[in-house]
């Protein structure tokens, strides 16, 4: 059988093959001074993939662990957050956040749509402590203004806190401009490497919410983590080969530049869209403004999942919609290591595998 593929992915993406050699390797120990260099250049490569100068912590878990971990280190019971729900991800941030007996307030948004600032603003108040913004809704393909929150949050007491999993890498994030307080990634999506990392950036003004947070932890302890970055450590066994992926991701991702990437995946993205449109299928997201550069989800009410079936047998994988919307939407991904030529063998298998069925 001919197998080979076009991975056109949502998370976990494609891996580089240089990056997968880099993992072909005998393990290290944490504790060695090899293990303590690589650890100071990821962190600073994650620090300027973040644009900040604030501190990185690096977790050893998936992007669903590390937005858990925000809640523990910056909340206490009770605290009040507002949550723009825009999709799947950022629902999931609520419902983590309520788990830990945090006082949460929905502002809901239609499917596709981006999240408005004046909206959320309007119940923001003097006792909100955070506003939880995912970054990139991977299950709708809309990303959200982080600009305008930063700008709208900034000389207030509340934190702005973003998932970027599946955003940075592929998406503009400048932490510090923004007046972001805390942006979070992980390893597997445009970063280019395998599951099993996470990464945090904290602003001074996360670090003082952190202080005098009470809610339980241990193993995603941000203090107990700050310590042992000062020898470039982690507490705990981290994910070493996932470690020495990103430390050579990151090296592809400096070598090609960030201005490049951003613009690459904003093309590739913007080929797909037109593609998609002109193959007479429509688009999920309601201002394509507003639609993600790392991820299309597109819109076939009732056959999306024979689309992404038949791709598959064409040789391309895409991603299937998420509930509520897994019968009518698919989603491709453009993050990460993905070239315009996989754009168009894509968009080449859509159009065949739409006169298939
Ligand atoms: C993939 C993703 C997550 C969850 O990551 P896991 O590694 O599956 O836990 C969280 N948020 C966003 C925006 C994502 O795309």
């Amino acid at each position: 059988m001919f197998d080979k593929k076009i991975r056109m992915m949502v998370g976990p993406t494609e891996i580089p093959q240089r990056v997968l050699q880099a993992m072909n390797r005998q393990v290290i120990s944490h504790r060695s001074k090899e293990y303590s260099e690589m650890h100071g250049r990821v962190v600073e490569g994650m620090k300027k993939l973040f644009r900040t100068d604030g501190e990185i912590i690096i977790l050893t878990t998936s992007g669903t662990g590390t937005m858990e971990s925000v809640i523990q280190n910056c909340f206490s019971a009770n605290d009040k957050v507002v949550v723009p729900v825009v999709g799947n991800f950022s629902k999931r941030y609520g419902d983590i956040a309520e788990a830990y007996g945090l006082e949460v307030v929905r502002v809901e948004f239609e499917p596709g749509e981006t999240a408005d600032v004046e909206k959320v603003m309007a119940v923001v108040d003097a006792d909100t402590k955070g506003v939880l913004l995912v970054h990139n809704e991977s299950s709708t393909g809309i990303f959200n203004d982080l600009e305008a929150f930063g700008k709208a949050l900034k000389d207030t007491d509340t934190l702005l806190i973003t998932d970027s999993v599946s955003g940075t890498g592929g998406l503009d994030v400048e932490m510090d401009n923004w007046g972001v307080d805390v942006v979070l990634t992980g390893s597997q999506k445009a970063l280019m490497a395998p599951p099993g990392l996470g990464f945090v950036a904290l602003s001074d003004k996360a670090w003082k919410h952190i202080e005098e947070a009470t809610l339980p932890k241990y193993f995603f302890d941000y203090k107990r983590m700050r310590d042992f970055n000062k020898k470039n450590q982690t507490p705990w066994t981290v994910a070493i080969h996932t470690m020495f992926a990103v430390d050579e991701a990151l090296n592809m991702v400096f070598e090609e530049g960030l201005e490049e990437i951003y613009i690459r995946h904003n093309n590739n993205a913007k080929m797909i869209r037109d593609g998609v449109k002109k193959l007479g299928l429509e688009l999920f997201a309601k201002d394509e403004n507003f639609a993600s550069p790392t991820l299309t989800t597109v819109y076939a009410p009732g056959k999306a999942k024979a689309i992404v079936k038949a791709l598959g047998e064409n040789g391309v994988i895409v991603g299937g919609g998420l509930a509520p919307f897994d019968e009518d939407t698919l989603r491709i991904g453009t993050m990460g290591y993905i070239s315009e030529n996989d754009v168009a063998a894509t968009l080449y298998a859509l159009e065949k595998s739409l006169k298939q069925l």
